[in-house]
């Protein structure tokens, strides 16, 4: 319904005596009340005809008032008990016009209901029924010596009637008007609140159907939103013994370790650190077991003035993508290696046939071109299978420790043929570090790695240069390259399996992603951290930083 209409019927019923009649009756009242003073003291007016025609008619409009449905009747309707009250003070008035003239004032409250009703054309009816029911029969009374004074007399209640029945008229046309404002404000209020409400509803909907994980934290990190996708995922990374564990508390794992991500690493932390990333994966469940693979992503939610307003995490399984490209890498390792035996016997017997001395002419020749082309093919067979063995490292790291100093001198020297053949000058500050009990071998792999992302990514005339010290008591092996360089973005993401920066994705550089990884791993299997800070178009620095007691004592 119209609020404004109710608004307006509201008043009308406060102040007008149809419908419930209240208002009537506490006018009966007082009518009672006046008549039974004036009976004390003049009861022959009491008893005139017209006195007591006008209280019957008061009596029976009281009854009307209350019997008769006026809500179920046209408004105009409601103008019929007002009209008929101001008849009966006409009546009254006729009685006392010499006791007590001032009872013709009481038509002003039936007029006031009339406006209440009828707005402007109630303030009229009202002012021509004063005028018909006082003013008319005093002017018939003095007609045959009207005078002037009698008919201005005679008009002073009608007009006052209408002053009064206009000002409250417009009195109640800014209600209305501001009724109406107000039913306009709350209808468009009404109307915003159930359009946000069912996007909530669609946004639900839609989150609770996709087949990613969303995490939504506000600006102090307390999560706001959390799917239903999600909220399983979070289950499968819960310690049993834990009803809602934190982030912290969930079994998070670096891929392919045992090693737990420290809480700053855990990606919705780094959401709440304000960093964005992309395709960070993490493996999550007990250490022991395969565990699922996630990628996961974050960004940072602005609000329309540019302020941090949160942030959104998105996590997906991505395990069986990993399980096939694991499956795709074991199969090409298996065939990498049955072709390598059968390759080295054809190179053996190539060989065995050139060193005939009694070879017909031109066999030699084909035999040698032969033997070129089959050593070509075992090149890129081992190199097929030294990448698959590479990649799968990482799932599988077993340390062999012994007593020894750290090899990066070994390094450096044996990646001196290759500097000099990229036109790169390689040089080293090393100084000696401690025993420790590490598995050489792995972290011989891991500054190599380094060493040979160095070289790739720095162009020909650039410097690298190996530092090895010792800090506090740590061991700190630096690669510093005065190379291609990467951005903050790209750094975020650098320690992720399979990722490659833009710049170096869209050069010639062979590479497929896992190096860093697999680095990484290695490093933290031994307790320590690497770090990397890179400019673009000026150069890299790698540093593996070693704990020696840590190292030592593990
Ligand atoms: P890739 O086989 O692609 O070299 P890595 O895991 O070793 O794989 O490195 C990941 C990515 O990090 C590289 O693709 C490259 O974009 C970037 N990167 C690594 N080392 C350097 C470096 N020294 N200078 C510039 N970019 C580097």
């Amino acid at each position: 319904m119209d609020l404004a209409a109710s608004v307006t019927r509201q008043l009308a019923r406060v102040v007008s005596p149809t419908g419930g009649g209240s208002k009537q009756l506490y006018f009966l009242a007082f009518v009672a009340v006046f008549t039974l003073m004036i009976s004390f003291s003049s009861p022959v007016f009491v008893q005139s005809g017209p006195y007591l025609a006008g209280l019957i008619l008061l009596a029976l409009t009281t009854v009307a008032a209350f019997a008769v449905p006026w809500r179920r009747l046209p408004s105009w309707c409601g103008a019929i008990i007002p009209v008929l009250d101001i008849v009966a003070v006409g009546l009254f008035r006729d009685v006392l016009r010499t006791e007590a003239s001032a009872v013709s004032l009481l038509t002003i409250i039936p007029a006031l209901w009339l406006v209440a009703r009828l707005r402007i054309p109630g303030a009229v009816i009202a002012t021509v029924c004063v005028a018909a029911a006082i003013a008319g029969p005093a002017l018939v009374r003095s007609a045959p010596d009207l005078t002037s004074t009698d008919i201005a007399r005679a008009l002073l209640l009608p007009f006052t009637v209408l002053q009064v029945g206009l000002l409250a008229a417009g009195a109640l046309k800014v209600l209305d008007g501001q009724a109406r404002r107000m039913t306009a404000t709350l209808q468009e209020k009404e109307e915003l609140l159930e359009a946000t409400a069912s996007w909530e509803r669609l946004l639900e909907n839609i989150l609770d159907s996709v087949p990613v994980g969303i995490v939504v934290v506000d600006r102090e990190g307390d999560d706001v939103l959390m799917n239903r996708t999600q909220k399983a995922f979070h289950e499968l990374c819960s310690p049993t013994d834990l009803h809602d564990p934190e982030e912290s508390q969930l079994l998070l794992r670096y891929p392919g370790t045992a090693t737990a991500i420290p809480p700053e690493q855990r990606p919705v932390r780094r959401a709440v650190l304000q960093e964005s990333f992309s395709n960070y994966v993490i493996s999550a469940g007990p250490p022991g077991q395969a565990g699922t693979k996630f990628s996961t992503s974050a960004r940072q939610i602005l609000d329309r003035h540019g302020n941090r307003d949160g942030a959104v995490v998105v996590f997906s399984d991505v395990s069986s993508y990993v399980d096939a490209v694991r499956a795709q890498q074991q199969f090409v390792a298996a065939v990498s290696h049955e072709l390598r035996t059968p390759l080295t016997s054809v190179i053996g017997y190539l060989e065995l046939a050139m060193d005939d001395e009694e070879l017909p002419e031109g066999a030699a020749g084909y035999l040698a071109v032969a033997n070129r082309n089959a050593e070509q093919l075992l090149t890129l067979v081992q190199d097929l299978l030294h990448d698959q063995i590479t990649r799968s490292t990482v799932d599988g790291l077993e340390l062999r420790r012994h007593r020894v100093s750290l090899i990066a001198q070994e390094v450096l020297e044996s990646a001196a043929p290759q500097a000099e053949k990229s036109g790169i000058s390689l040089s080293g500050d090393i100084e000696e570090s401690p025993v420790m009990l590490v598995d050489a071998k792995r972290l011989t792999q891991a500054i190599s790695n380094l060493l040979s992302n160095a070289l790739k990514y720095t162009p020909r005339g650039g410097t690298i240069r190996v530092r090895c010290r010792v800090v506090e008591s740590a061991v700190e092996v630096s690669i510093i390259d005065s190379g291609i360089g990467m951005s903050d973005q790209e750094q975020t993401n650098l320690f992720t399996e399979y990722y490659r920066t833009e710049t170096a994705r869209s050069s010639p550089i062979p590479g497929h992603g896992i190096g860093l990884a697999l680095t990484r791993a290695l490093v933290l299997a031994h307790g320590g951290q690497i770090s990397v800070r890179s400019t673009p178009g000026t150069g890299s620095t790698f540093t593996i930083r070693l704990s020696v007691d840590r190292v030592s004592t593990s």
